[in-house]
């Protein structure tokens, strides 16, 4: 489907300053239904030009927004909480249309994002600082936290509600004015998520949203009035995103990609290492940061797991999200699930065994974007199917001899988002959470994603800056701290001293 016979359809467009903004950049992409694999929209995608627009709206915005009180902002937070729940129905069915992942897998990312709307509702507390009477006679030393300005939001495709609402509830809530650019994949939910902001009351041009690709993106890396940039996306891109922002003296948070191992040590409980390593690869898909796409099978542990694992995978249903009852949707294009496809392809050249092979699944042969649940076994450092981040329902075993040869695998990866240990032995989870080198562990749990009163991030190649996203270290991204010292005049005290000023 190219651009140009997609027209006709329903267009996506910018939000700046309350309202759509229709794009007069020329440009635009198509934006698919994968479950059809027909066209579903077309996106407006934003020039240079048109982002210095949505920057200087909120440049202005920022001027009064920043001044209003905290109870104001708060009372927004409430408000945006009550209506997103109110339509977390229609959120999810405009996430599903466009991503593919089932309703209730959609419903799900609404409900964690709900919880960091929850978290921003909490600013006045969130923004207190230090207070030091008496640092020295008659002086006062205290700490206030203010917002950056305008700051800027860019979101992957595989969660079109949540990740923007990682990001902007903390920033609008700290006083800043916000630019969304959300994936040009699936970007309507933007919308909707806009309009309710304006609903909440939050002032026009505090949160606007330029729909595009990385014409958009490199303007707001270079834009001298955009002081923050969050991201979320590829690895690459993250990379790059984090330098050519730093070397513009901005402040930014990369979220990269994933290689997340689960690993099993022989004492599990082995009926529920199956289920949490299913559900964790191939939950949405497997188009998750925090998906299970290695599985880590410690010593005789093995055979009776791939057993497990490959009964479990035999009832997933796969099909629409729309259609009640399916459990996996279909992948985000069809470029991306021919490229998924692949490493099935290239598995057995490689000298891995294909168990269970998603190519072969009924759905497949729809014309939508579907791949079935796919199982390798005897997955080795150094196959493409291990090395490369996979982002579909493909899951591969890696058999290892001990603890410590898995330990090594996970530490050796370059990524470092989330991992998990499924055991009964207290010492050795306590062991692994000591040891591994991953920003996000679970103990039995196999997709550890952070509460919103917590941060998410992981480490290494998962992320490129400083601050994790979200909860309080997102409030500490969002604002900048100032320092005050005060001392009154008191006419008993005053005297000239040219000695550098000392705590006396
Ligand atoms: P992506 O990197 O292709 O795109 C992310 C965003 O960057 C989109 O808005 C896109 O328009 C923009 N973009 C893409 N290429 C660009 C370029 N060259 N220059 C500037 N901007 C560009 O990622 P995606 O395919 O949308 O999402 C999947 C990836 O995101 C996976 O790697 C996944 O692991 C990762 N992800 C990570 C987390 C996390 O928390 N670490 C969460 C969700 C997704």
């Amino acid at each position: 489907m190219t651009v140009e016979s997609a027209v006709g359809i329903r267009t996506v467009n910018h939000w700046i300053g309350g309202k759509l903004a229709p794009s007069r950049s020329g440009r635009s992409g198509v934006v698919y239904n994968p479950a059809t694999g027909e066209a579903a929209a077309s996106v407006d995608f934003a020039s240079a030009a048109e982002v210095d627009e949505a920057v200087a709206v909120a440049v202005e915005a920022f001027a009064a927004w920043r001044a209003s009180a905290l109870s104001r902002r708060a009372e927004c937070m409430f408000k945006l909480r009550d209506l997103v729940d109110q339509n977390r129905r229609r959120i999810a069915e405009l996430a599903t249309l466009e991503h593919g992942k089932t309703v209730a897998d959609a419903l799900g990312e609404v409900g964690r994002g709900l919880e960091n709307l929850e978290f921003a509702c909490g600013i006045p507390n969130l923004l207190k600082g230090g207070y030091s009477e008496q640092a020295s006679r008659g002086v006062d030393v205290y700490q206030i936290r203010q917002p950056l300005g305008v700051v800027a939001g860019i979101t992957p495709f595989n969660f079109p509600a949540m990740v923007p609402l990682w990001m902007f509830p903390n920033a609008i809530a700290c006083g800043n004015a916000f630019i969304l650019k959300p994936s040009e994949k699936d970007p309507s939910v933007s919308l909707l998520l806009a309009d309710l902001v304006r609903q909440a009351g939050v002032p026009d041009g505090v949160f606007n949203v330029v729909q595009g690709d990385k014409v958009a993106v490199d303007r707001l890396l270079e834009h001298p009035d955009v002081k923050a940039v969050s991201f979320v996306g590829s690895t690459p891109v993250a990379r790059a995103i984090y330098e050519r922002a730093t070397r513009n003296s901005k402040r930014v948070q990369a979220l990269g990609g994933a290689k997340n191992h689960m690993l099993v040590l022989p004492d599990a409980d082995l009926e529920m290492a199956a289920d949490a390593a299913v559900s964790a690869a191939f939950g949405s898909a497997g188009e998750r940061c925090m998906a299970i796409s290695v599985v880590l099978a410690v010593g005789a542990v093995a055979d009776p797991l791939i057993e497990a694992i490959r009964e479990r995978m035999s009832r997933i249903r796969v099909g629409p999200g729309m259609e009640e009852g399916n459990e996996m949707g279909p992948l985000i294009t069809r470029e991306h699930r021919d490229r998924v496809a692949s490493f099935l392809e290239a598995a057995p050249r490689e000298g891995a065994e294909v168990v269970v092979d998603g190519r072969e699944a009924p759905a497949a042969k729809h014309s939508g974007f579907f791949l079935g649940a796919s199982l390798l076994d005897n997955v080795k450092p150094g196959m493409r199917c291990y090395e490369e981040e996979i982002f579909g329902p493909v899951l591969g075993v890696v058999r290892v001899n001990s603890y410590a040869d898995a330990l090594r695998l996970i530490n050796d990866n370059p990524y470092g988002n989330g991992t998990a240990i499924f055991t009964r032995d207290g010492g050795a989870a306590r062991r692994f959470q000591f040891d591994v080198e991953v920003g996000m562990v679970g103990v039995n749990v196999p997709v550890p994603v952070p509460v919103s009163y917590y941060s998410f991030g992981g480490w290494k190649a998962s992320l490129f800056g400083d601050l994790h996203m979200y909860g309080p270290e997102g409030v500490q991204f969002y604002t900048r701290a100032k320092l005050v010292t005060s001392r009154w005049p008191d006419p008993g005290t005053s005297k000239v001293d040219l000695g550098f000023p000392q705590v006396r």
